[in-house]
């Protein structure tokens, strides 16, 4: 089979290797559509989880299955499916224990692209299919679907992270598409005012759609500062971050109140300490609580999110700014993801109807 594969860091072309073998949890999928992912980006130019050699990229897709293990239940070959960029082992003690994205180790339920072949390719192995796998709702269009590999979970889980209650008034920091859904979230569970930071007018367009209602620019001086003005230096009851490096950890802790909840779902790519301010954090006693998390891959939150896709609860197409059809077009798709022209939000690459 051809895969699309990370050579080494920052090379990357079409290779061909033996179709996966299926495990008799396991299933095995050839992708509908595809997405790219910053983390592609991440994993492909900047070396983020290391060196890799003929390993196949993608973790974003829905998929139809071709195979399943003697063992599946619940799905079989011609199944249209949604697939988690997270897929855990659903038997390991870190699931048991509420963790399941640590599976195997921290960060361990992260497969695709990471420790085996990913999805950019004519045939992917899925781990525990019936605790990974959800049925495709038939009326969302593949397209959309792949947003809710990583983007929609994502999101969401920065809205849970940071425990997002109805009235809160609500920071997201930075809009790109795992920040347009963490403003969807916390809009879903009531946040009375979100304010977003970022500027490029597509997502601050889209941020708006999400419910988004104040705007700043981290360009434009320190984001704490913004926010204490445009609060009565007050500040926010909860941030969720979404873009920026170690530096947004000291805005985030300035911005909020006492007693208010951070969640990091954003990837720390560089620098040693994440410096939180003394005396902005209650010189140790604010209550200002910092959380940080991989979103939990699997099923059951698979089948909730499609859910509310399906039901018009929550719309994903405006995340999708470029389409693309067939695999000749994928490495167009992931070259324009690295250089993010301004209009670019999620670049999707369709390969069946
Ligand atoms: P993205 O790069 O499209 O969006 C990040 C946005 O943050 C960009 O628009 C950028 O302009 C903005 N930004 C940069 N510096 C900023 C600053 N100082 N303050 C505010 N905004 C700033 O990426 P994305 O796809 O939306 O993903 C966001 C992050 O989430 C990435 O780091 C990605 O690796 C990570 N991620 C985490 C998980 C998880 O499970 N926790 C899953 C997927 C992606
Ligand atoms: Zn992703």
């Amino acid at each position: 089979m051809k895969g699309y594969a990370m050579l080494k860091i920052g090379e990357s072309g079409w290779i061909e290797k033996d179709r996966p073998e299926c495990g008799p949890l396991d299933a095995i999928c050839k992708p509908l559509a595809v997405a790219i992912c910053t983390s592609d980006v991440h994993t492909l130019w900047e070396g983020a989880i290391g060196e890799r050699h003929n390993m196949i990229l993608g973790h974003e897709c829905c998929a139809e299955v071709v195979e399943v293990g003697s063992l599946v239940k619940d799905f079989k070959p011609g199944d249209r499916v949604l697939v988690p960029a997270i897929t855990p082992d659903w038997n390991s003690l870190e699931a048991q224990a509420g963790y399941s994205m640590h599976s195997g180790g921290m960060l361990a339920g992260w497969k695709f692209s990471n420790f085996k072949d990913g999805v950019f390719s004519e045939f992917f192995h899925v781990n525990d299919a019936d605790g990974n796998l959800a049925l495709l709702p038939s009326n969302i269009d593949p397209v959309d679907a792949c947003m809710l590999s990583d983007m929609v979970p994502t999101g969401f889980h920065g809205v849970e992270l940071a425990d997002v209650q109805f009235g809160d008034t609500v920071l997201v920091i930075g809009i790109g598409p795992v920040g347009l859904m963490s403003v969807a979230g916390a809009n879903m569970r009531g946040a009375s005012r979100i304010i977003a930071v970022g500027t490029r007018p597509v997502c601050v367009e889209a941020a708006r759609g999400y419910g988004a209602v104040d705007f700043i620019s981290y360009k434009d001086g320190s984001i704490e500062d913004q926010v204490l003005a445009m609060t009565d230096g007050k500040g926010v009851d909860k941030v969720i971050v979404a873009g920026g490096g170690c530096e947004t950890f000291e805005s985030a802790v300035k911005a909020l109140k006492p007693g208010g909840k951070i969640g990091n779902v954003n990837y720390l790519g560089s620098g040693t300490y994440v410096n939180i301010p003394r005396a902005e954090w209650g010189v140790g006693m604010g209550h200002k609580q910092i959380n940080g998390g991989l979103m939990p891959g699997g099923r059951l939150r698979m089948e909730k999110l499609g859910a509310l896709v399906s039901a018009g609860k929550l719309d994903v197409h405006p995340l999708v700014s470029h389409v693309f059809d067939g695999w000749e077009h994928l490495e167009e798709a992931l070259f324009l993801m690295r250089d993010k022209p301004k209009d670019l939000i999620k670049p999707v690459v369709k390969i069946e109807d």
